[in-house]
């Protein structure tokens, strides 16, 4: 424990957010740079408690007071290495992850919690920085005795089992369907709550590592099961669980009306696309030119994004990992034996092998191209499902109706309104969800800061359509609970006009595509692939992680769930493992 009266004399810090005025003009994180020395102030407000609960709140088992303490003390090379032992990808969670273990910090208790989450991201961002996250190739012994292991799906838990596979020795290859890695940190989560280079970079560790990635590969279409079973000693199934909640009302089939993973992912691609093709980064022309008059964008305090960003981001990652941490040879290190000449010719191999996004590849100006990619902006301003101009309603409350919000407003809608059939959830902790517990109260997340109505305890009866067969409107109601449901309040239908339609309304499991099928993998009653306490599925060498198993969750328990199956896939395949397991399948949040 660095500072013994640290919690005591500083009070929580966490890093303010751009202006809204600002920030809704382009796709960047909202927050800002976090000031000289107060994270180590911050990380000195821990007590280094006997019993730290902030473990229990994280299913990563994340050494919090160890990294506390370290960065306290300035030593935050160490830092990164004590974040690294439990934790593949620091970089989303320190972004992404609601935090439970901020709710069960012990100060939580009496005051406000330690900024952990916060705490984390400034190491990782530092490691990044200062070239300590070099890959990290498994031995020739290892290799030696490595098998061959397939990784179907590449969202954080197929990235983290096959990370940890890789440097455990095997041949981990890794079969994506869509056009490059990252599940829903790409194409569902939106670049303002993380930037896609984070997960590029982390791409090319793994790459340098020697896992291999292929994408555009549907397995069980593109690749049979039969393939996959004869070719490759173990499976791991991370396919994700994005089967998605319908609405079945009368008019649901009316245009302009769209599910969220509809939605999001073409929103994702015109970002990128708009960002490799130079055309700057707000969704819309008017915002794009709006931006490029704003002298606030140019004080926001990063580096305007241009068109070579993205590959002169990845450049500039590989050469610091090529010169810092690998050196030339070992990084020219191909698979197959043959060396290439540096890091610029593993950057081509990388961009051979079509692993990451060709942000140069975008499609003619004018035409809606097929497959959701969309022309960049400022040669073009919609995607193909666009807010620009329109009066939105989101249907759910939730993380993924925050991301459609702060979507649809920098697409430049006409007006958003998200609505949620629960009640308001309380400011503060309801007395049912005491500490350590992560509450369901009521938050302000960026995106509902930038605007929006939220309206509560409404349930949406019917959909009205206009003579074009799009919508114009939606019938809701309010609702009261009764028999652990709802019952509509007679008497309060009304119609809230719209012409978009998002439903945000959760996930029903994971989906049952001809993988499953011809693999003939048992389900259970939740819509997920059944497993036994070693993430095993009903069949041999075959393994399930992440929401494909454990039903749409969190991305640190994505992490914690591909972690783990490794190791049990690494005993399975030798025998014996000395790779971490962080948690079991049946392993649930605090509650
Ligand atoms: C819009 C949205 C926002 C979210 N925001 C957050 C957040 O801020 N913080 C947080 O902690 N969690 C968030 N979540 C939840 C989190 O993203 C998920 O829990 C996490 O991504 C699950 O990881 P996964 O690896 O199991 O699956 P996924 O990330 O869903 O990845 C599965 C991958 O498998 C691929 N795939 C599926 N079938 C096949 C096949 N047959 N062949 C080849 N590839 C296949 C898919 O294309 C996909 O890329 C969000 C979820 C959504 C939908
Ligand atoms: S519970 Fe909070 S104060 Fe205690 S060790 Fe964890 S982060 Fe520090």
């Amino acid at each position: 424990m660095a500072d013994p009266k640290g919690f005591l004399t500083t009070s929580r810090q966490t890093p303010a957010r751009r202006p809204v005025d600002v920030r809704i003009m382009d796709w960047r994180e909202v927050y800002l740079e976090f000031g000289a020395g107060q994270v180590e102030r911050q990380a000195g407000r821990c007590m280094d408690c006997g019993i730290p609960f902030c473990h229990s709140g994280c299913p990563l088992g994340n050494l919090i007071p160890e990294w506390n303490d370290l960065v306290h003390s300035g030593d935050w090379r160490a830092a990164a290495e004590r974040l690294h032992a439990t934790n593949n990808f620091p970089e989303f969670t320190g972004r992404l992850c609601p935090a439970p273990c901020e709710s069960a910090c012990v100060l939580g208790i009496s005051s406000d919690p330690v900024t952990i989450k916060q705490v984390e991201v400034e190491i990782i961002d530092r490691a990044w920085a200062e070239g300590w996250v070099p890959p990290r190739r498994p031995s020739q012994t290892a290799q030696a005795a490595g098998r061959r292991v397939a990784v179907i799906g590449s969202g954080p838990a197929g990235l983290a089992a096959a990370q940890q596979l890789t440097r455990a020795g095997h041949a981990v290859t890794v079969f994506e369907r869509a056009d490059a890695p990252g599940g829903l940190l790409r194409y569902g989560i939106p670049e303002f709550k993380m930037e896609k280079r984070h997960l590029d970079r982390r791409l090319i560790q793994m790459l340098a590592e020697g896992t291999e990635f292929r994408c555009g590969i549907e397995a069980g279409v593109d690749v049979t099961a039969a393939d996959l079973q004869r070719d490759y000693a173990a499976i791991v199934l991370a396919g994700g669980a994005t089967v998605p909640r319908a609405l079945a009302v009368a008019g649901a089939d009316l245009d302009g009306i769209h599910q969220a993973m509809e939605y999001l992912p073409l929103a994702n691609r015109a970002v990128a696309a708009a960002d490799g093709a130079g055309g700057g980064r707000a969704g819309d022309g008017r915002r794009a030119k709006a931006r490029r008059g704003s002298p606030a964008a140019a004080k926001s305090g990063r580096p305007e994004l241009n068109g070579s960003r993205v590959n002169g981001h990845l450049d500039q990652s590989y050469r610091e990992l090529g010169h810092r941490e690998l050196g030339h040879r070992e990084l020219g290190q191909r698979e197959n034996g043959q060396r290439d000449s540096g890091p610029g010719a593993a950057i081509d191999a990388t961009a051979r092998a079509g692993v990451l996004p060709d942000s140069g590849a975008v499609p003619d100006s004018g035409a809606v191209p097929p497959s959701g990619a969309v022309p960049p902006s400022g040669a073009v301003s919609e995607t193909a499902i666009s807010a620009c101009g329109r009066h939105v309603v989101i249907i759910g409350g939730g993380d993924t109706g925050a991301d459609c919000l702060g979507t649809a407003h920098r697409q430049g809608a006409a007006s958003v309104t998200q609505l949620e059939i629960l009640p308001r959830p309380p400011d503060g902790r309801p007395e049912g969800q005491p500490w350590p517990v992560h509450p369901a109260i009521f938050r302000v997340s960026s995106a509902h800061e930038e605007g929006g109505t939220r309206v509560y305890a409404v349930s949406t009866q019917r959909f009205v359509g206009d003579e074009n067969g799009r919508v114009r409107a939606l019938v809701l109601v309010e609702v009261e609970p009764s028999g652990g449901g709802f019952r509509p309040v007679p008497g309060t239908e009304r119609e809230l006009p719209c012409d978009l339609v998002l439903l945000a309304m959760g996930f029903t499991g994971a989906e049952r595509g001809p993988l499953m099928t011809d693999l003939g993998v048992e389900f259970d009653k939740r819509g997920n692939v059944a497993r036994d306490g070693t993430f095993a599925t009903s069949v041999p060498g075959v393994f399930v992680a992440g929401d494909m198993g454990r039903g749409q969750s969190l991305i640190v328990w994505a992490i914690a769930e591909g972690r783990s199956a490794a190791a049990e896939v690494d005993a399975y395949l030798c025998g014996d493992t000395a790779l971490p397991a962080a948690i079991k399948p049946t392993a649930v949040p605090l509650r």
